[in-house]
């Protein structure tokens, strides 16, 4: 049976700029973070609801100093199993590695944008950080741990997944995930940079997500419906996680979902959560054919 799983936002800082964050670095200033005894309170309290899994993300959860004392109490006190989103950049310090392993951390997820420097720091706005990640991989590789990668899908990149997958895959990573963005705060702003339509991306996303299948690693894709990709609809994350909700703490972003009429005719209905509430807007919803 799937665990149960707690999403808990640490932070809304970052030491990359992402032209595609659904965070507008604007908005952001207002963000109010919790304290260290809020946040063990939040994990202690869900506990009741059956929640094995907790994730810390940001933000970027690595610039919180706190982050070593909450995973050591989500892992070692409350007995969850604890994963933490990050870009990376400081795992490129084997020592914070070390620390995090010693702490109980369970897995490492590491965001990879590009298959090179050029393509990576564009979108990460930061020089330097693709190094930084690969290092961060490198490192996790050296001392044994489980490391996943998430890549968000932009019109730089999504003729490149393969080239992706594939240095992922070489260095170690156990499983590789693909997000279509969330059209929301910088991704909104850069819309005409960045965003890309989905039926341009499904011919590279469907080689890409087969490749996990050569090299025997899983491989998941998030945010393109059912019917776009029903030839690899098990790759889709939500086949994986049903029940899987995002939170946002108010104002945020806009995290409302779309669905036509028409999808009451589709044999995906139940399964499929829609898609972004944005991005009918910029580009229409001709491509939302029900499957029937
Ligand atoms: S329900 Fe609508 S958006 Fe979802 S797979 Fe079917 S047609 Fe596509």
């Amino acid at each position: 049976m799937m665990k149960r799983r707690l999403i808990i936002k640490l932070n809304a800082i970052c030491n990359n700029k992402c032209k595609f964050c659904i965070y507008s670095f604007k908005a952001w200033r207002n963000f109010a973070q919790r304290d260290t005894s809020c946040i063990k309170e939040i994990m202690k309290s869900n506990l009741r609801y059956g929640i094995r899994q907790v994730i810390f993300t940001g933000g970027e959860p690595t610039l919180r100093p706190d982050l070593i004392e909450l995973i050591s109490y989500g892992h070692h006190e409350l007995g969850l199993e604890t994963h933490l989103q990050t870009n990376g950049r400081l795992l490129a310090y084997k020592s914070f590695c070390q620390d995090l392993v010693v702490a109980g951390l369970d897995y490492f997820g590491v965001a990879v944008h590009g298959h090179n420097p050029s393509l990576h720091d564009y979108l990460s706005n930061c020089t330097g950080s693709f190094q930084q990640a690969v290092s961060a991989m490198q490192n996790l590789a050296r001392l044994r741990q489980k490391f996943i990668t998430n890549t968000v899908i932009t019109k730089q990149n999504y003729r490149h997944l393969s080239d992706i997958a594939k240095m992922v895959l070489c260095l170690g990573a156990q499983k590789y995930q693909f997000i279509f963005p969330h059209v929301s705060g910088e991704a909104y702003i850069n819309r005409k940079i960045v965003l890309v339509k989905m039926k341009q991306v499904v011919p590279f996303a469907r080689d890409a997500l087969q490749l996990g299948i050569k090299f025997k690693r899983s491989s998941t894709i998030k945010a393109i419906p059912f019917c776009l990709l029903k030839d690899c609809d098990s790759h889709i994350r939500r086949s994986i996680y049903p029940d899987e909700k995002y939170v946002f703490f108010k104002d945020e972003a806009d995290c409302s979902l779309w669905k036509g009429e028409r999808c009451k005719r589709c044999s995906y209905n139940e399964k499929c959560e829609g898609v972004w509430q944005v991005y009918p807007r910029l580009f229409g919803t001709e491509e939302f054919v029900p499957v029937t």
